[in-house]
C-alpha cells in the first residue's frame, strides 16, 4: 500500500464516525403546536447548527395516542403541545422523560414547568376577560370569581367546557377555593350566561362585540388576532384578580420523549427554544408572552398592558382536570 492510499483510508476512517453522528444528530418533533407558529424557529435552528428538525403537527389527543402506540418504537424524539393541562396529561401517560437542566432552570420560571422535570413551558398565554366598550362593564368588573354574582345575569360568554383552557382555569379555581366554592363559582357563571357557551374563543369575542354579552374569557392572543383584522370592535382586555390571586396564566410548551433516540439533540432544541434569541420569535408568531423573563414581548402585545399574574403551579391544572370535568358537568356547563 502505497503512503498515499494509506492517508487516503485513515481520512475516510476518520471521516466516517462524524457522518454517522451528523445523521443521528437529527431531532423529530411531534408538534400540537400549529406549522407556521413552530416552523420558523426549526429552520432558524437549522439554519445555526446545520442539524435538521424533522416534524409532524396534529391533535394534541392523537399525537399524544400515537406516542402511546408507538411506543419504543417512536421516532419523536421532542412532544410539543399547549395546555399544563395537556403536557401533565402526556407525562402522567408515561410518554415524556424528566430531564434537568441548568438553561431551563434558568429560563423557564418554576411555577411554569413540570416541578418533575418532565416538560417546560415555552410560551405564556393569559386567560382573561375581554369587555364591550360600549357598556359599563369594564367600570363593573373585578375578578374571575364576581362574573358569578348576581349583577352579571345574562351578560356572560365563555366558551365550552370541553376545552382544556376552561378544564384549566377551573382547576385553578379548585386550588385556589376548594372544591365547594369552586363549585359555587362555576354554577354563577352558567347562570349568568347571555348565550349557549361557543366552541372557541373568537365567537366569545364576537358575540360580545356585537353585543350579545358584555364581556367573555379568553385568551388574549385570539383577542389580538381579532383586533388585527378588526380594530374597529368595541373591544378592550380587563386584567382580573390584580387585588388578590391574579391573572390565570397558561402555557404552551415542550418535553422530551421517554423513548427519544436523540435525547442530548432534543435537550438541547428545547434549550435554545426558552432561550433569548428564540424566545422572543416563539412568543411572538401567536402574541403570546415569553417565559423567559430577560426577553420582551411583542409590542403590540406589550400595550396590552401589565398585569400581576397567578403564581400558581401550572403543573396544578392538570392534577385537578379530572376534578374540574366533573364539576362543570355537575352544574351543567355544556
Ligand atoms: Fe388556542
Amino acid at each position: 500500500m502505497t503512503t498515499r492510499v494509506f492517508f487516503v483510508l485513515i481520512a475516510i476512517f476518520v471521516a466516517m464516525p462524524t457522518i454517522s453522528s451528523f445523521a443521528k444528530e437529527e431531532i423529530v418533533v411531534y408538534t400540537a403546536r400549529k406549522e407556521h407558529l413552530i416552523k420558523p424557529l426549526f429552520d432558524l435552528y437549522t439554519q445555526n447548527t446545520g442539524i435538521d428538525v424533522k416534524y409532524i403537527t396534529g391533535k394534541a389527543g392523537a399525537l399524544l395516542e400515537r406516542l402511546k402506540a408507538e411506543g419504543v418504537n417512536s421516532p419523536a424524539d421532542i412532544f410539543i403541545t399547549v395546555d399544563a393541562g395537556n403536557l401533565w396529561q402526556a407525562a402522567e401517560e408515561g410518554v415524556l422523560q424528566p430531564v434537568s437542566s441548568d438553561a431551563l432552570n434558568a429560563n423557564v420560571p418554576a411555577n411554569l414547568r413540570d416541578p418533575q422535570g418532565r416538560w417546560f413551558g415555552l410560551s405564556v398565554r393569559a386567560r382573561t376577560i375581554v369587555y364591550n366598550t360600549n357598556t359599563e362593564a369594564g367600570k363593573e368588573l373585578t375578578s374571575y370569581e364576581d362574573l358569578a354574582k348576581p349583577e352579571w345575569k345574562g351578560r356572560l360568554v365563555l366558551r365550552t367546557s370541553k376545552k382544556v383552557y376552561n378544564q384549566s382555569l377551573v382547576a385553578s379555581l379548585i386550588a385556589e377555593h376548594g372544591e365547594k366554592e369552586a363549585e359555587n363559582i362555576v354554577a354563577g357563571w352558567v347562570r349568568n350566561l347571555a348565550v349557549d357557551p361557543f366552541s372557541n374563543d373568537t365567537k366569545a369575542l364576537e358575540a360580545v362585540a356585537a353585543g350579545i354579552g358584555d364581556a367573555a374569557i379568553v385568551n388574549t392572543y385570539y383577542f389580538g388576532r381579532l383586533m388585527k383584522k378588526k380594530p374597529e370592535l368595541p373591544l378592550a382586555i380587563f386584567w382580573p384578580n390584580q387585588q388578590s390571586s391574579g391573572v390565570h396564566v397558561n402555557v404552551s410548551g415542550a418535553g422530551i420523549t421517554a423513548n427519544a433516540k436523540n435525547k442530548e439533540g432534543a435537550l438541547m432544541l428545547i434549550e435554545w427554544l426558552s432561550g433569548e434569541e428564540a424566545q422572543a420569535q416563539f412568543a411572538g408568531l401567536n402574541m403570546e408572552y415569553p417565559v423567559n423573563k430577560k426577553v420582551a414581548a411583542d409590542p403590540v402585545v406589550e400595550k396590552w398592558g401589565e398585569f400581576k399574574s397567578n403564581p400558581m403551579n401550572v403543573a396544578k391544572y392538570g392534577e385537578l382536570q379530572g376534578n374540574a370535568i366533573k364539576l362543570m358537568d355537575r352544574v351543567s356547563y355544556k
